[in-house]
């Protein structure tokens, strides 16, 4: 059984991060970000205001997070390096609504910043596990887990999951003829 993928269990903050990640070269696409239009777009993503903006800055901080997504276990190394890449962001706690309190970014790159803040809320909500690579080689298409078992493989299980399946179903048919 697989429980379908639907985009509207998906945060906005967790959609963002993985089309960063998916802006990235990969199976068949180039660097999003090597093409103005795009990037703009991107930027715009994490600062609506944006007008140009730093997309070298911006590709640091997909690499960082690819890391930290490609790193079995803890990533200790790659998570350090991503704290050291937003460190010039200052983010302060706004209590001025009574009974709530929000992280608002006090100064540094608004994009930067950004990136921090939906990391920091993803990883507070305890859900930055979910995004995953796709576990079709040949694929590898950052995507957010929405399941409760969180053991979804594959970015579309119609697209790569069943590839996968018909692959594997061949090959236990090719040894049982080969026996
Ligand atoms: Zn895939």
């Amino acid at each position: 059984m697989t429980e379908q993928n639907t985009e509207d269990k998906v945060p906005a903050t967790a959609a963002a991060i993985v089309d960063l990640l998916n802006s990235r070269e990969f199976a068949i696409y180039t660097d999003k970000l090597d093409e103005p239009d795009l990037a703009a777009g991107i930027l715009r993503r994490f600062d609506p205001a944006a007008n140009g903006g730093d997309v070298d800055e911006l590709r640091a901080l997909r690499s960082s997070l690819l890391a930290i997504v490609q790193a079995d276990g803890a990533a200790e190394t790659e998570w350090a390096d991503f704290t050291a890449r937003t460190s010039a962001v200052t983010l302060r706690h706004d209590f001025s609504t009574p009974g709530a309190v929000s992280l608002h970014q006090a100064s540094g790159d608004p994009v930067v910043g950004k990136v921090a803040l939906d990391v920091a809320q993803l990883v507070s909500a305890g859900s930055w596990s979910r995004i995953r690579l796709c576990a079709n080689h040949e694929c590898e298409r950052a995507f957010y887990d929405t399941t409760r078992s969180r053991t979804q493989r594959w970015h579309s299980y119609e697209i790569c999951g069943n590839r996968a399946n018909v692959a594997a179903f061949r090959a236990r048919g090719k040894t049982a003829a080969d026996a």
